[in-house]
């Protein structure tokens, strides 16, 4: 016991230096509850990976089930500086997402994580707040196709339906701005198996670029560059979108969301995304092109 606290001690100094500052962590909400993944593991992962970091305290928000009644789901967004969203399935009641629309234009904080950008096809703000979404019937009507050619951001208006993905693989990430989030994380890094989506569409307004990968028709990609974390904005809001981190079927069994670079994005971005600057150290160890890199205990 006694080396055990000890131990949690010198883990919170630690913390404390390594982020240099004594600042109480952040309030996050983490919305789920339902989803076509398995959303009994990545909202386990995604606490745990904010939590253990010392930056951020992590409430849940959990829906009803799906087909059940939704009109007593009303999270508070107002009282929390960054919402997480990890859902994917029942329209919230009207009321719910206008006050999300509000939260986010007054300057709250989002992280859009991988299906929850398949949500809500119908909703307009919220297709706006996650730029490109996938699946649910989206097509040309939703907005163009994004993606990465000859060095620029292209939008393509041809037609076709919205979202899709090949095998589940290990991917090179390749950086694509010297944003906050990804400033002194390397330019290219591989990226545990996971699914790499694309052909997504939307509004399609992204604020910055952060990293691409190829999805390469060898494995049933769409052969483009496709964009996979991003910023947005909307209003005042700050939104940080990644389209990574699969969820397994336990957190034992889970390499896209336990791998490194899948974590310091999502840590980073989380931070920006409410706060509006990143003060975490890049981290030491990092995948590197050639290997992947797991943190399995999410810390
Ligand atoms: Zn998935």
């Amino acid at each position: 016991m006694k080396r055990f606290l000890l131990g949690s001690f010198f883990l919170l100094l630690s913390s404390f230096f390594l982020n240099g500052c004594a600042e109480k962590p952040v309030k996050v909400l983490l919305v789920t509850g339902q989803n076509n993944h398995h959303w009994e593991v990545s909202h386990l992962a995604i606490k745990q990976i904010l939590e253990n970091s010392g930056l951020f305290t992590v409430d849940l928000a959990v829906s009803p089930a799906k087909g059940e009644d939704m009109s007593g789901f009303h999270p508070d967004f107002s009282a929390y500086p960054l919402i997480v969203l990890d859902y994917n399935g029942d329209s919230w009641p009207e009321e719910t997402n206008r006050r999300f629309e509000t939260y986010v234009k007054n300057g709250g904080g989002v992280v859009v994580y991988h299906a929850a950008d398949n949500a809500f096809p119908n909703w307009k703000a919220y297709n706006e707040i996650c730029a490109l979404g996938g699946w649910e019937g989206r097509n040309e009507k939703d907005g163009p196709y994004v993606y990465w050619k000859d060095g620029k951001i292209v939008r393509d208006s041809s037609a076709g339906s919205g979202g899709s993905h090949g095998q589940q693989h290990e991917y090179i990430l390749h950086k694509r701005s010297d944003h906050p989030i990804v400033k002194g994380l390397p330019e290219q890094w591989l990226h545990a198996k996971d699914e790499l989506y694309d052909r997504m569409r939307g509004p399609g307004v992204l604020d910055s670029l952060l990293y691409t990968a190829y999805s390469d028709p060898a494995t049933g990609g769409s052969g483009r560059e496709e964009p996979l974390v991003f910023t947005v904005r909307y209003g005042k809001g700050r939104i940080f979108h990644t389209m990574l981190g699969h969820a397994g079927s336990s957190l034992e069994e889970n390499p896209a969301m336990q791998c490194l670079g899948f974590q310091v994005l999502l840590l980073r971005g989380a931070e920006w995304a409410a706060m509006g600057e990143v003060k975490q150290k890049v981290p030491a160890v990092f995948p590197t092109g050639t290997h992947v890199s797991l943190r399995d205990n999410y810390r």
